[in-house]
């Protein structure tokens, strides 16, 4: 395998940058480009160490530097590794860069780093997908969650499915190859009772996955309202700046906006729908279509109502459209409330309320009524204001509660992407097709390929028995350098 470089730190101006060399002629060419003040060359240095010099080019000093040395096989990639630390700049980062490929090394391809440390046996597949995981993650849950890929959590639950796969198989090959030995029988009954214990587990693993999808990509959330409840207005509290345009006019939201914006320990992906009613304006309209069609694809739907208007048709013909999402209620504009200088309250009595009712800015408002028919609608109701962000808390709040299972243990392994997910479902097809095959005929042999397929499919999901294509595509979306 040749020897690669590339810059190890992002691509912007910072205190050091760190340019990685791997491979059989890493020392050698690191010693083209850096001269120690010891007189020390790389290829004399212990693993792990490392030494002040310059790097050099044509016997002039380019940058101060600091090179560390890290031998095989005790190294990130289990080659050879050279790193030099220089100054933080762009331009001087890339300089070095091309002075080394200049001196005999190749620009390594996007993950290549963590590609050779798996090909060299020093992670596991689902291991290498969790570096990506800990680069990109943005909170406690979810560096929790890669934290335990990295550590081989999914790696160990799925291999504890595939041995137990292994030992059915390993029953029914003895049986099946030594039927004159006193190998004791393949009971049918039992061994579907095998199959159907370990399908249970399989849907346990597979049902993570929706977990750390959420964990790592966000919730998939709409705003939905009939016009001027205040979604955009919304939107821009939850991203922190203006974004969708606000106004007074109703039905101005025409297009989807999208946006992911974290919320406590969440990403929310959020779309700003156009606002849901009943439209003669064909642009408007088909900004309704979406917004419909991405209401029934969202993980989450936030329905705000305007604490300053009655409910209408639009919002009770919501209502019903949400009744089996996950949802929140948002009663929005509650600061016009506190303005009225009185709150509905659900504990107080019909004629304490009326007094709110009178007292109304708009004159039109949530009635209680109104506030019992949300209450009684949704779970979670969170009463708040978009424009100066009181209630946001409770907001959080609620969503934490709907979204983080504090009992959760990522040690325990969450399946952590499509492509895990994908091969894990394979497998459960066909240890389901192998149970149904013994349920109806008990043809053994069948049982035995399909079980055998189901086996293939773990390891692809582990790595261990993954094609080329796999692998490629796997480290095609990790970013150069790492
Ligand atoms: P949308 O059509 O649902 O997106 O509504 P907008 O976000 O455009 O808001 C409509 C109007 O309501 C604007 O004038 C906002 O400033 C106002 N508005 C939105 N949220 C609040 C709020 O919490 N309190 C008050 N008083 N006005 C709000």
């Amino acid at each position: 395998m040749s020897t690669i470089a590339a810059i190890a730190t992002p691509d912007a101006p910072g205190g050091i940058s760190v340019i990685r060399i791997s491979g059989e002629d890493a020392l050698k060419i690191a010693g083209r480009v850096f001269k120690s003040l010891s007189g020390k060359t790389p290829e004399d240095m212990e693993g792990y160490t490392c030494a002040y010099g310059h790097v050099v080019e044509n016997g002039e000093n380019i940058d101060d530097a600091v090179l560390t040395v890290f031998r095989s096989p005790k190294s990130y990639t289990g080659e050879d590794i050279a790193e030099i630390s220089c100054h933080g700049g762009r331009y001087i980062t890339k300089k070095i860069l091309r002075i080394i490929l200049k001196n005999g090394a190749d620009l390594a391809q996007p993950g290549e780093f963590t590609k050779r440390a798996f090909l060299y046996g020093k992670l596991s597949l689902t291991q290498a997908e969790a570096v990506m995981d800990v680069i990109s993650s943005g909170s406690e849950t979810e560096l929790r969650c890669a934290g335990a890929l990295r550590e081989g959590a999914v790696f160990r639950r799925v291999s504890s499915l595939r041995d137990r796969l292994v030992s059915i198989l390993g029953d029914l090959a003895a049986w099946a190859d030594f039927p004159e030995e006193d190998i004791p029988e393949v009971r049918p009954e039992a061994l579907l009772k095998s199959l159907k214990e370990l399908l249970s587990d399989f849907k346990k693993t597979a049902d993570t996955y929706e977990y750390g999808r959420i964990i790592r990509e966000g919730i998939g959330t709409v705003i939905v309202g009939k016009p001027n409840v205040g979604k955009s207005t919304l939107m821009n509290l939850l991203s922190g700046f203006q974004r969708s345009i606000v106004t007074d006019i109703a039905g101005t939201t025409r297009d989807v906006i999208e946006e992911s914006v974290r919320v406590g320990e969440l990403t929310l992906r959020l779309s700003d729908t156009a606002g849901i009613r009943e439209t003669g304006d064909v642009i408007e309209s088909m900004g309704v279509d979406i917004a419909y069609k991405r209401l029934e694809e969202a993980d989450l739907v936030l329905v705000v109502f305007d604490s300053t208007r009655p409910l209408e048709k639009e919002d009770i013909e919501l209502i019903e459209r949400v009744k089996n999402k996950k949802s929140i209620a948002i009663i929005n504009k509650i600061d016009q409330k506190r303005e009225s200088d009185e709150s509905l309250d659900l504990n107080k009595s019909e004629s304490e309320n009326l007094l709110y009712e009178n007292k109304s800015v708009s004159g039109v408002k949530l009635n209680k009524n109104d506030m019992l028919y949300i209450y009684d609608n949704f779970i979670h109701v969170v009463e708040l204001s978009a424009r100066d962000g009181s209630g946001l808390e409770q907001l959080t709040c609620t969503l934490e509660k709907m979204f983080i299972d504090k009992n959760t243990e990522f040690n325990n392994g969450i399946i952590a992407n499509e492509r895990q997910r994908d091969c894990l479902q394979r497998s459960m097809d066909l240890v389901k097709m192998a149970s149904e095959t013994l349920e109806s005929c008990e043809m053994l042999d069948a049982v035995t390929v399909l079980l055998d397929s189901a086996c293939d499919c773990l390891m692809e999901l582990t790595g261990e028995k993954a094609s080329e294509k796999v692998i490629d595509d796997v480290f095609s979306r990790f970013c150069v350098g790492k």
